[in-house]
């Protein structure tokens, strides 16, 4: 039997998409081993996969320490995490066996895990892609933004912590793309190169495969019954950039008591207090299962998560994108590209700019055009069915 090592991080925007692919590797005859952290353990279970974890908690801390206002510091976030993820894995995996290894884009240090077990190597990217020419104008730029005193130490640090894992792990790292990008023989991209900004820069060992759509196999209490029939709007800041309470207020002052119905995903870091503040036409949750809220609604508004975008324009939702952080922006500027939504800003936004945008995107039948055209393109192109295609043609040049 093939043996599969799949390493994650922990965070829901980068594990839903493995799900589908987890569940059709598995269905193809392979056995995966996934590691990521305890709290994905019963979902990644649920697929049949055997779960490993490695400490959450450590796990941040270690990002963290990197720092978070720049993109270098990032980068050293990153590898700060290399002994909190390479030691453990190494550790669960001792006299094992693996044909093949998927990893992350970004978190859990996938790229050193396959250089150190010298496996063949897959790269599971769940944002869009980045070429290391890209990248590197990216980071070139920022970084020519950063006050020398302040840029000099992050710099430092990352000759510093390249050369520890060059001692420790005996791999070398030859630049931040590498860290922050980990690329690999194989790259599957779960959006379509029609919609992956500059998608003809990619060579062909880069496969963009469109949504990875599959059921989050999780247990949720939420009633669809009562917003069948009635379209709501639904909005969301998706699982990170979600302690907004400012803006949830803001959403109320916006749509409250108005003729449309609201589902608004708010996180479990975020508390309404006062139950009594919450308009009645509002169906307020920490976590609602947004995939089947998704197929009833008539528009988004989101920060502009990767998946989150995927998702609501796979069911042909129009899109207000509010971005937050992270790549948010560039998914924003794209969905505006095409169409099939609207760019606002976080700040300065006044209740009614936002009431205003809504109607603006529900009242303009071309957002719902570009939006319905994106979802077939979407629809058509395979998702995680694709995606183990590609990987069992990558793997039989290993003949595993
Ligand atoms: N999600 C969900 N219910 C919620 C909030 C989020 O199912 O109430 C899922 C959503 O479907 C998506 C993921 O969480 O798959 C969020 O990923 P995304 O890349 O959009 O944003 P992130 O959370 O990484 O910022």
């Amino acid at each position: 039997m093939t043996r599969v090592l799949f390493i994650n991080g922990g965070s829901e925007g980068h594990i839903n998409p493995t799900i589908g692919v987890v569940q059709e590797l598995i269905s193809r005859g392979e056995e995966v081993v996934y590691f990521t952290i305890e709290a994905f353990r019963e979902r990644m279970e649920k697929t049949g996969a055997t779960v490993r974890t490695f400490d959450g908690q450590k796990f941040i801390k270690a990002f963290i320490s990197g720092g978070r206002n720049y993109l270098p510091e990032r980068v050293n976030g990153l590898l700060h995490t290399a002994d909190i993820v390479i030691p453990s894995v190494l550790e669960q995996i001792k006299g094992e066996r693996f044909d093949y290894i998927i990893h992350d884009s970004m978190f859990g240090c996938g790229r050193l895990l396959a250089q150190i077990l010298k496996l063949p190597a897959i790269n599971s990217c769940t944002s869009f892609a980045q070429t290391k020419e890209s990248f590197d104008n990216m980071l070139e730029q920022l970084t020519s933004e950063i006050p020398a005193e302040i840029i000099k130490p992050i710099q430092d640090e990352f000759q510093s912590l390249t050369k520890k894992v060059k001692e420790k792990y005996d791999v070398e790292i030859h630049s931040p793309y590498e860290v922050f990008c980990n690329p690999a023989p194989l790259t599957i991209v779960y959006t379509t190169r029609d919609f992956q900004p500059f998608g003809e820069a990619f060579d062909p060992t880069f496969k963009f495969v469109g949504p990875s759509i599959s059921s989050r196999l999780a247990q949720d209490n939420f009633d669809l019954t009562a917003i069948k029939g009635k379209s709501p709007i639904y909005i969301s800041l998706g699982t990170v950039f979600n302690q907004s309470i400012d803006f949830y207020k803001l959403c109320f002052k916006a749509f409250g008591n108005t003729d449309h119905t609201i589902v608004m995903s708010i996180g479990n870091r975020t508390q309404i207090s006062d139950k009594g503040e919450i308009p009645n036409n509002f169906i307020v949750n920490s976590y609602v299962p947004q995939l089947d809220v998704l197929q009833y609604t008539k528009l988004f508004i989101t920060h502009g998560g990767m998946n989150s975008t995927n998702e609501g324009l796979y069911y042909g939702v129009p899109l207000i994108v509010i971005p937050q952080s992270a790549d948010q922006p560039i998914i924003a500027g794209q969905v505006a590209n095409i169409g099939a939504g609207i760019q606002l800003q976080m700040q300065g936004l006044t209740a009614t700019q936002l009431r205003e945008a809504a109607d603006h995107v529900l009242n303009h039948p071309s957002f719902n055009e570009a939006a319905s055209k994106i979802k077939e393109s979407f629809q058509r192109s395979g998702g995680y069915h694709q995606a183990v295609d590609e990987i069992f043609d990558f793997k039989s040049q290993y003949h595993t």
